[in-house]
Formats: C-alpha cells, structure tokens, sequence
C-alpha cells in the first residue's frame, strides 16, 4: 500500500527519534561525516568538500531531506555500478537491473532473474562495506542461498566477510537516514 498519509504512525522505541533534516544537519556519506548547507553560485548543487550543497526551502524539514537523499543516491548508483561491474567480471557473471531502495530491513538483495538490490543506507557506509554487500549479492548469482559454498565463493576476494557482517549487525543502525539512535 502507498495511500498518503495514511500510513499508522510508528510506536519509536526509548532513544529512537525522526531525523530532522536542515540547515547544518550532520549527514554520514561514505563513512565520514558531512554538513547540509546552502548551495551558491559556485558550489552548486552538489556534494563536494565535506558539504552536502542544497537549493531548498530550508523550513521545510521533509523537502530538505528528500533533496539530500536525492544526492545521496546519485552518488551510491555511481559507486554500486562501478563495484558491481568490477566483482562481475571477477565472478564471470552476468546480472539484470540493478536498483537502489531506502528500506529497513536488509542491506541488498538478488532476485531469481538476477536483479539486483542495495539499500539507499549503504551511502553512509565504508568502502570495505559497500565492496562486501557488493560481492554478498553478486554471489547470490551463483548461490541463492548461504550455504557453505556461497560463503566460500565470497571468501575469494572477501576473506573478511565475518567481521563485515559482524560490523553490520552491531553498528547498520548509525546508517539510517529516517532515525537517529540515543541513549
Ligand atoms: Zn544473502
């Protein structure tokens, strides 16, 4: 269902908040940390020098995201191409669409067709960890499932995957773009 406005307002668990987007706004982009500011008239709209360059209403908290987000996936759609044109060579394998989605609840998946899917999220993570869902799903072309010898296939240019996964379950909540976690 997509109705407007209609969807049921989420109980927040205790420490879990909205994000609010603005002017300043601390934004995590390819694991290090940018500001949301105005763009000029020589920076553009853009993401450049530790910046997260904006044209927006800037009392308008939800347009402000929408126009991060917006930079946010031009810039993992380029890297995620790149990564998987990389390791797809390496696996001699060939995929179908790749698409980039903001969800909750995984970091990338791979369909029986062999289209591929990476959560809109991974744009704050590192490059180890962009690389590792890369091969996990490219793998799942080979594989769909995780048997040991999916794990092995990923262990060829992966030999860190554990602590990867580990990495992603301890820490994949600092990557959400929709809340933010306290204490
Ligand atoms: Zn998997």
């Amino acid at each position: 269902m997509k109705g407007k406005g209609k969807r049921k307002r989420r109980q927040l668990r205790p420490g879990v908040f909205p994000k609010i987007y603005g002017l300043g706004t601390p934004v995590l982009f390819f694991d290090d940390i940018y500001t949301v500011v105005p763009a000029t008239s020589k920076s553009h709209v853009q993401i450049q020098d530790k910046t997260i360059c904006l044209k927006v209403d800037w009392h308008d908290s939800e347009a402000v995201k929408q126009e991060v987000l917006k930079l946010l996936r031009l810039a993992l759609t380029a890297k995620i191409h790149e990564r998987v044109m990389v390791y797809s060579n390496y696996y001699n394998v060939s995929y179908g669409t790749i698409r980039i989605k903001n969800i909750r609840s995984r970091w990338g998946s791979c369909s029986s067709l062999g289209n591929l899917n990476f959560n809109l999220q991974l744009a704050g993570a590192s490059d180890t960890i962009i690389d590792y869902i890369v091969v996990h799903e490219i793998c799942h072309l080979l594989h769909l499932n995780h048997s040991p010898e999916f794990w092995k296939t990923v262990e060829k240019t992966i030999p860190d995957w554990r602590i990867h996964r580990k990495w992603l379950r301890e820490n994949g909540h600092l990557l959400n773009l929709d809340y933010q976690f306290h204490k």
